[in-house]
């Protein structure tokens, strides 16, 4: 039978916004040593702000439209911003052909020219020589017809807690701070040196991402736990291979959702560690 305070560890949890999906992970939880954070729409806002648009030949209003209606499938932070700054209705019958590359961005054809949105990878993959530009922010990169067209500048910007989330996660005894990210990695060690994350690797797919948490994993003390905190519908995998998987509840997907053990009702990173508190001091009444 499960001990009552158990329970009554699990109530204070649910009274802080935290959702704990079963009694056993509260044990695991006051056993984390480490803590892995996907950064877009975890640390970050994933509310992306346009700050320009630099073109080659293209006029910059006519690189924006392209942009947005290459993107207008796409539910992707990115795509929502880059909706909002092109600001008009979208004739979805002068798109076709939308392909989105997980990881990489978008291509499509709009009034029947190929259009391709996304970072300098997708370039590559396109075979389109790309301009590297020394900006502040996620760049993306625009092919039109075959050709180089410019590139669009966003920033997305830290949660407001998320400086606080880290401090208190040491005070609560994590011993190591890991960010995984597809963003670049100019960006991705920006916002860890910023945040004070140990460590960081950039430029991940989906599935890079869950090859580092099995080396993470393959390096720590079996009795120290690793904890992943995601958002998006690329995480739920890493959420589901950590020892424990910890979902943003508001504003992440449902698949993050579904695999997560811990779910954040507020999307705030600060409750990581309280949750943490919570369960240690849950674990000390039973033992
Ligand atoms: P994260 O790991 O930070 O949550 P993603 O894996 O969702 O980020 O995306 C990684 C990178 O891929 C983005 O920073 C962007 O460069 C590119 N990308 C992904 N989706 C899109 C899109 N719809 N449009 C343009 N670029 C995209
Ligand atoms: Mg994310």
């Amino acid at each position: 039978s499960i001990p009552l305070s158990f329970f009554a560890g699990l109530g204070g949890a649910s009274n802080a916004g935290v959702l704990v999906k079963g009694s056993n992970y509260m044990e695991t939880l006051s056993q984390t040593k480490c803590v892995v954070f996907d950064k877009t729409g975890t640390l970050t806002q994933g509310v992306f702000e346009v700050n320009a648009v630099h073109h080659n030949k293209m006029d910059q209003k006519k690189l924006l439209e392209y942009a947005a209606l290459a993107e207008s499938a796409s539910s992707h932070p990115i795509s929502r911003s880059i909706q909002k700054a092109y600001g008009q209705e979208i004739d979805r019958s002068r798109v076709s052909d939308i392909q989105e590359i997980s990881g990489n961005g978008v291509t499509a054809l709009v009034d029947g020219i190929a259009v391709a949105a996304g970072n300098s990878k997708l370039m590559d993959r396109l075979g389109i020589p790309w301009i590297d530009c020394h900006h502040a922010g996620t760049i993306i990169h625009m092919a039109v017809d075959g050709e180089y067209a410019g590139h669009i500048v966003i920033s997305d910007i830290e949660k407001p807690h998320a400086k606080e989330a880290v401090k208190a996660l040491r005070a609560a005894g994590i011993e190591k701070l890991v960010m995984l990210t597809g963003d670049s990695r100019k960006v991705a060690e920006h916002v860890a040196a910023d945040l004070g994350i140990d460590e960081v690797h950039a430029e991940l797919l989906p599935a890079d991402k869950v090859e580092e948490v099995e080396k993470l994993l393959a390096k720590k003390p079996q009795k120290a736990k690793l904890a992943f905190v995601g958002d998006g519908i690329n995480d739920a995998p890493v959420l589901s291979r950590a020892d424990i998987g910890i979902a943003m509840g508001a504003m992440g997907s449902d698949a993050a959702i579904e695999a997560a053990d811990i779910v954040l009702m507020d999307d705030d990173p600060l409750k990581i560690a309280k949750a943490i508190r919570i369960s240690k001091k849950c674990i000390r009444i039973v033992y």
